[in-house]
């Protein structure tokens, strides 16, 4: 890559580590609603300042509402950072975006923090601090790479846009509709997806895609209020109802019994079956990160990479009823609950999932009174195939400033690619400076200060690259 770029990105490390200080001590707890605007306008200050021409964007919280969603939460609408650079020598080239967020986890538990949560505090290679790696350190970097690449030329080499959004920790809930409302707007070749991971021995994980989601509520309704344990004769517990329907879902191998469940899935191409067998994944480190013994069902090799990145799952995410403090108490409860989420694989459709749930659970023979289950949130898994030329484009880039790279066909998590893909028309690809063990959405999350810097001129090498591929 072009050299007074590459030692301008060294010399001027301190400069991104302030920016990125300045990002971390300003909070933006989505979930709670904390600082949202305020960092969104730093946001905005930091892009312009460095050249980009940034606009803050609006959605009405109705725009392209699906009617399926908890409408109530859906009513706040965080704004959007939209940031514009035009390639002067490359103007009709090609157009690279960049999806970031600069909202993060809630901190708690806060006691459990080395530091205040929001310090930026720095440690030799170390930054601390919520957001610091998800997904402030990731934005600084694809920030960073633009801003050095206007002051050294005072161009960049292909076009660029910026998508930085403020509600991906709690779903991205309206994404698909800014999505869609600016649509025009955001019309571009290749998308760099807002993280990516660098494993245990520093090589970089490039992503090529993410399950989908469904988040469901369970309520089982008993009597009118929580009552004399000793009627437990005549009265039947919501609780047993609930966790007697929660295990008609799954059987104890992890297989999913509801009808039809798997009938999408799609399979995997060759080459992603070269690609699974060729990744890396050291499994007594992993069991050691979590203290856990063993997997799933036993699985191990192969099996444990095909599970990460194209199993789906049934998870309780809590469980809710009756007394739980200090003590006894002999209660009935009137009422009993249980979140669940189920990750979805490419071509699974999380409204039809849905409907498979409460058809199996009548079928089960648990009626809609007696068991209720609401729809919270679906999203779309995604998967870039790995012949898509924006992945060679994005490997090339990787492995000649990290010396090494690694591919995956699809990350665990989930995330809006699917409604990138599909309403831009765009390839996105994940790539960035998240170490595995960062601890995001954890106590003390850090960022390393190395990879930030190969992260920057990653991203720069991307973008000449994407200038000379048309
Ligand atoms: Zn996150």
């Amino acid at each position: 890559m072009n050299e007074i770029i590459s030692s301008t990105i060294d010399s001027e490390m301190n400069g991104l580590i302030l920016d990125l200080q300045r990002l971390i001590r300003q909070p933006s707890v989505s979930a709670r609603n904390q600082g949202i605007i305020e960092c969104a306008s730093l946001v905005a200050s930091i892009m312009s300042r460095a050249g980009i021409s940034t606009e803050i964007l609006h959605i009405d919280p109705n725009y392209g509402w699906n009617g399926h969603t908890d409408k109530d939460a859906y009513d706040n609408v965080h704004p959007i950072v939209f940031g514009e650079v035009k390639s002067k020598a490359n103007p009709d080239g090609k157009t690279i975006l960049f999806y970031n967020h600069y909202d993060v986890q809630p901190e708690d538990p806060i006691e459990l923090w080395n530091e205040n949560s929001f310090s930026g505090k720095i440690e030799g290679n170390y930054i601390f601090g919520r957001g610091s790696a998800d997904d402030k350190g990731e934005l600084i970097t694809r920030i960073k790479a633009v801003e050095y690449f206007l002051k050294k030329t005072d161009d960049t080499p292909c076009n660029v846009k910026f998508i930085v959004e403020g509600e991906e920790e709690i779903g991205s809930r309206h994404i698909s509709q800014y999505l869609m409302k600016y649509k025009d707007k955001f019309d571009c070749d290749g998308i760099v997806w807002e993280f990516g991971y660098v494993d245990e021995q520093d090589r970089p994980i490039i992503s090529l895609g993410m399950k989908g989601l469904l988040f469901i509520e369970v309520l089982a309704k008993g009597p009118s209020s929580d009552t004399h344990s000793s009627l437990a004769v005549l009265i039947e517990n919501p609780a047993w109802r609930l966790i007697r329907a929660l295990n008609t879902l799954q059987d104890n191998k992890g297989k999913i019994l509801v009808k039809d469940w798997y009938k999408e899935v799609r399979e995997f191409s060759a080459e992603e079956i070269s690609l699974i067998q060729e990744e890396p994944f050291n499994e007594e480190s992993f069991k050691n990160e979590y203290s856990i013994e063993k997997f799933v069902n036993n699985i191990a090799g192969e099996e444990t990479r095909k599970a990460l990145v194209g199993k789906p799952t049934c998870n309780i995410a809590g469980i809710l009823s009756g007394y739980t403090g200090k003590g006894a108490k002999t209660v009935l409860p009137s009422e009993a609950m249980a979140k669940l989420d189920f990750r979805l694989v490419p071509d699974m459709i999380p409204e039809k999932q849905f409907e498979r749930i409460q058809k199996h659970l009548t079928e089960n023979g648990f009626s809609k009174k007696d068991i209720s289950v609401k729809f919270i949130h679906g999203e779309a898994a995604a998967r870039v195939s790995p012949r898509d030329p924006f992945v060679s484009l994005v490997q090339e880039a990787t492995e000649e400033i990290f010396g090494s790279k690694i591919t995956s066909v699809s990350s665990a998590g989930t995330g809006p690619m699917h409604s990138f893909i599909d309403i831009l028309k765009s390839p996105c690809v994940s790539v960035g400076s998240t170490h595995v063990y960062a601890k995001i959405h954890s106590p003390n999350e850090f960022a390393r200060i190395d990879l930030l810097n190969k992260a920057t001129k990653c991203m720069c090498n991307i973008m000449e690259k994407v200038a000379r591929s048309g």
